[in-house]
């Protein structure tokens, strides 16, 4: 059953995947591609993704081997918000860590441009987002380049250089995690200039979405094409075996939820942690435990209450 599922998923986002060494221009993904899928069954998909979630990240808490870094990407009203919480809805909150990262701090500005990101990774056993990423330093920087100017960067860092110097970097960093049981799985939502403009202007009509409204938002898309071409050569040089980029479709929210909930789900899949089995020495401890805490068992209760409860025969190894 597991099996089917995880090939089910497996199939669903082999498209969205973008295949290492190969060059990416934005204009090949349809924003609006969804699959041929209804609605209907799309919501059924994301949630066997999120019922999948919760169990593979409990297990990957319980083996505490393995962390999941998830970086999420898309120009203002993409929706990654909506989709951190829709996907991490069914996962239990303990184990899962959400960063936010904005315009750089000055005390963030004194250190070098992966020291931030750093400082946030996913402990063993955690699944860490991104809600942007260290992927900022090669889009925002690159289309603004003033604040490249902020990071007081020496003379011989700077130059024509830089961002294939940084995708090394970049590269470089994430097989280091993923060499030391730190999975690195990277979605970029994929919005349409015309479904960015709805989206503005639901902020502006809805009272209620007024407070998301930001006219610095509305300014940066000026800078639309710029943006379109710096992701493309991101994604072309910075998807790796190691460290793959999805792209996902973003202009129906609701199939972009169902395609990162899939991503990581297939992410833990692949990772596929078990929960720790207990040697013979620790078993046989937790059986003289047991007889203990059966002796111990008040007049008139059941020796093991949650044996009594559940059916299960007396005495033995049986669990
Ligand atoms: P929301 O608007 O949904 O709250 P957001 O991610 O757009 O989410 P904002 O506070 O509106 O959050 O914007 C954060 C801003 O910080 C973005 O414009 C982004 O480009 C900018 N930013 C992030 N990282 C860097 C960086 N390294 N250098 C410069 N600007 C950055
Ligand atoms: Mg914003």
């Amino acid at each position: 059953m597991a099996d089917k599922r995880a090939k089910r998923i497996a199939k669903f986002i082999k498209p969205l995947r973008v295949k290492p060494g190969s060059q990416v221009d934005l204009c090949d993904f349809d924003p609006r591609y969804k699959a041929g899928m209804k609605k209907r069954e799309g919501i059924e998909l994301l949630q066997t993704g999120v019922s999948l979630l919760a169990e593979y990240q409990a297990r990957l808490a319980a083996q505490d081997t393995h962390g999941v870094l998830l970086c999420l990407q898309a120009l203002d009203a993409g929706g990654k918000d909506g989709t951190i919480r829709h996907v991490m809805s069914g996962v239990n909150p303990q184990g899962v860590h959400v960063t936010s990262f904005k315009v750089p701090s000055t005390e963030e500005l004194d250190h070098d441009y992966l020291w931030r990101y750093a400082r946030k990774l996913p402990a063993r056993g955690e699944i860490a987002i991104f809600n942007r990423s260290h992927y900022e330093e090669v889009l925002v920087v690159r289309v603004h380049p003033e604040n490249l100017n902020r990071q007081r960067l020496p003379e011989s860092a700077l130059g024509a250089s830089i961002w294939d110097r940084r995708y090394r970097e970049i590269n470089d960093w994430e097989r280091y995690l993923t060499d030391n049981g730190f999975t690195v799985v990277k979605i970029f939502l994929n919005l349409s200039k015309e479904e960015q403009r709805t989206r503005f202007l639901k902020r502006i009509d809805l009272p209620d979405k007024n407070w998301k409204f930001s006219a610095a938002d509305v300014r940066e898309r000026r800078y639309w094409d710029d943006y379109q071409e710096a992701f493309s050569e991101m994604l072309s040089a910075t998807s790796t075996p190691w460290a793959p980029w999805y792209v996902v479709p973003a202009d129906r929210k609701w199939f972009a939820r169902i395609c990162a909930g899939a991503v990581l789900a297939h992410t833990l899949i692949k990772i596929d942690p078990h929960y720790p089995v207990v040697g013979d020495q620790a078993r046989r401890d937790l059986l003289a435990t047991r007889r203990d805490l059966e002796e111990e068992a008040p007049e008139g209760a059941p020796a093991d209450p949650y044996k009594a409860e559940h059916g299960l025969p007396d005495g033995g190894d049986e669990q």
